[in-house]
């Protein structure tokens, strides 16, 4: 089966000595895999990965939200396994850097970028930041305009401002929003919008998305794992994600739907292509 992992970090540091054998091992598998930039370095590598390989492996490049900040944040894992401190490094978004990188031929999307109100801490200055994300997400839509590709975005918390924010700077590429986990409402609303839902091990870890699933057509969904992070069951709970797993997000949606893994792999490869322009 041809899974497509929409959204990866094989590009972070929990790879670092593994990255490389465990891509070739998907392209064996003839899996496509986006790894994803949260910051510059990352991005970077991003990309330097997808030209060690021919096809199937390929980059997005961004800021995600979290990394506007020097600091840190508290990071709770969504079973609330884990309660890790993260450093985030307060990037200033440089366009023309950004814009070299956005070029590359295998750059399929722009992101991750978007708003993260979740993860405030106690004595941040909530709407400096909240502004801040705001205007960022502004500036990396020109960006991803400019260049005619589309998004990948992050969004916690802040889906009502997300739409806003869309409906009056259409992005002319459309895009990603990566591990949605909103309502059925907000789901339509994206959807009418033209984006795709990135579904990823959150839904395995219990029945809370099974409507959503349930009551949304195939075809605006996109599988993704999010990488080392959100390991779908019934792998180890806190076990290193990694793409090849992707095929347990398929299942548990093809167990929703009442179809076949096949049927859910083959769609969702085809939305991937679709929105990402392959
Ligand atoms: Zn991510």
């Amino acid at each position: 089966m041809n899974f497509f992992d929409t959204h990866a970090h094989v590009n972070f540091n929990a790879f670092k000595d593994d990255g490389q054998d465990l891509l070739r091992r998907c392209l064996e598998a003839g899996m496509s895999v986006v790894n994803i930039g949260s910051q510059y370095s990352t991005s970077k590598r991003a990309v330097e990965y997808a030209h060690k390989f021919s096809n199937c492996v390929y980059a997005a490049v961004g800021i995600h939200p979290v990394h506007l900040k020097k600091g840190s944040f508290t990071h709770v894992d969504p079973e609330e396994l884990t309660k890790e401190e993260i450093p985030t490094v307060g990037e200033v978004f440089d366009y023309v850097k950004y814009l070299e990188l956005a070029k590359g031929e295998k750059v399929v999307a722009i992101g991750e970028v978007g708003l993260d109100y979740h993860h405030f801490e106690e004595n941040d200055d909530v709407d400096f930041l909240k502004n801040l994300q705001k205007e960022t997400l502004l500036k990396f839509i020109e960006l991803a305009n400019e260049v005619q590709k589309p998004m990948m975005f992050h969004c916690w918390d802040g889906y009502d401002d997300l739409l806003e924010i869309l409906e009056k700077n259409p992005v002319a590429k459309k895009g990603i929003i990566h591990s949605f986990i909103g309502s059925y409402k907000t789901a339509n609303k994206f959807i009418a919008l033209g984006y795709k839902l990135g579904l990823n091990g959150i839904i395995t870890y219990g029945d809370g998305y099974d409507r959503l699933i349930k009551e949304i057509d195939l075809k605006n969904f996109v599988l993704e794992t999010d990488c080392p992070y959100l390991t779908p069951r019934p792998l180890e709970k806190g076990a290193r994600n990694e793409p090849l797993f992707v095929n347990h997000v398929a299942q548990k949606i093809a167990d929703v739907k009442g179809i076949s893994i096949e049927e859910v792999a083959k769609i969702t490869s085809q939305n991937a292509k679709e929105i990402l322009g392959l």
